[in-house]
């Protein structure tokens, strides 16, 4: 049976949110970074320009489904297959969701567009906005995001530092850091002065535990990471493994399995707890043709094809 929705997925176990149902508003993979490090793979559509990437009514539709069918996760999350505020109806959509759910709203977003006060207004709107900053000066941010040509470190860092000023809501920082590349002490000290810029009120640091877009993106042992969170003012946090709570095994197949691994290639164990079932009730459906192994860090994650 074919997955209900086309614009949602999960809810997926997050490491930052708990439970979070996700909505993905821009086609695979519509982003105005590159990263070296990112999990759904290479950019194929490099843009800054804003348009209605899918009809607004369809995802208000699966919204509409779910909170009358399911509507049980922690959190709505806008994430997924590219940079959510390049949707130009964003904000409308926020709208939509506050009108009929109290749950929180949450952005994942890198920041990039935050220099335009249209995509400021619309952002205000969320609980929280996460951005990420995992560069220190031009040409580290070009090496490791790979941004739109044109768009500079100083206009990303702006947008992001005028956002703070008006935002009410929590602002996180997701700072990515990758072995070789980033993650020298002297460099993280460089990305620590500039995240105090923001004043963010959370500072996370992540590393690339599941496969990325280039094989030399390598991740930082936890360690290492751990060490490394007290140079951040606030300190910052390593993102801990999360295990779900069991109760959304009502309804898996395969269809929703593919959906999630679409947007976050996941290891048996992360998709057993996202399901709330057994790694064993999983296992099985994981033979599905559109579907690869890859081996990172002694674990076995799965991708689509
Ligand atoms: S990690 Fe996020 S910002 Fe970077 S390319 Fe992937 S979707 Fe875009």
């Amino acid at each position: 049976m074919p997955s209900a929705y086309r614009y949602l997925f999960g809810p997926v176990p997050s490491r930052r949110l708990g439970r979070s149902l996700g909505i993905d508003v821009t086609p695979f993979k519509t982003c105005s970074f590159d990263c070296v490090f990112c999990q759904c793979g290479c950019t194929t559509r490099l843009v800054m320009e804003r348009e209605e990437l899918v009809p607004i009514e369809e995802i208000c539709a699966e919204i509409e489904q779910w909170l009358k069918e399911d509507g049980k996760a922690d959190c709505i999350t806008f994430a997924g297959s590219g940079e959510p505020t390049l949707y130009s109806r964003l904000g409308e959509l926020i709208d939509f969701i506050k009108a009929r759910t109290a749950l929180p709203v949450i952005v994942l977003s890198n920041g990039s567009l935050l220099h335009r006060i249209a995509v400021r207004d619309e952002l205000l709107k969320a609980d929280i906005v996460k951005v990420s900053l995992s560069a220190w000066d031009d040409a580290s941010f070009k090496m490791i995001n790979r941004p739109v040509p044109g768009l500079s470190f100083e206009q990303l860092l702006a947008g992001q530092r005028d956002f703070r000023n008006v935002f009410a809501g929590k602002l996180w920082i997701e700072v990515f850091l990758l072995d070789g590349i980033n993650a020298a002490p002297e460099q993280v000290k460089k990305i620590a002065a500039v995240a105090a810029e923001i004043r963010p009120d959370k500072i996370h640091l992540n590393t690339s535990v599941r496969p990325p877009a280039e094989a030399a993106a390598r991740p930082v042992a936890k360690e290492k990471l751990e060490a490394l969170c007290a140079l951040f003012s606030p300190q910052a946090e390593v993102i801990a493994s999360f295990t779900a709570d069991a109760g959304s095994a009502a309804g898996l197949n395969v269809e929703k399995l593919i959906d999630l691994i679409r947007r976050h290639p996941s290891t048996a164990g992360q998709l057993a707890g996202s399901f709330g079932v057994t790694p064993a009730t999983i296992i099985p459906l994981l033979s599905d043709p559109r579907l690869q192994i890859e081996v990172r860090g002694g674990e076995t994650y799965y991708k689509c094809r």
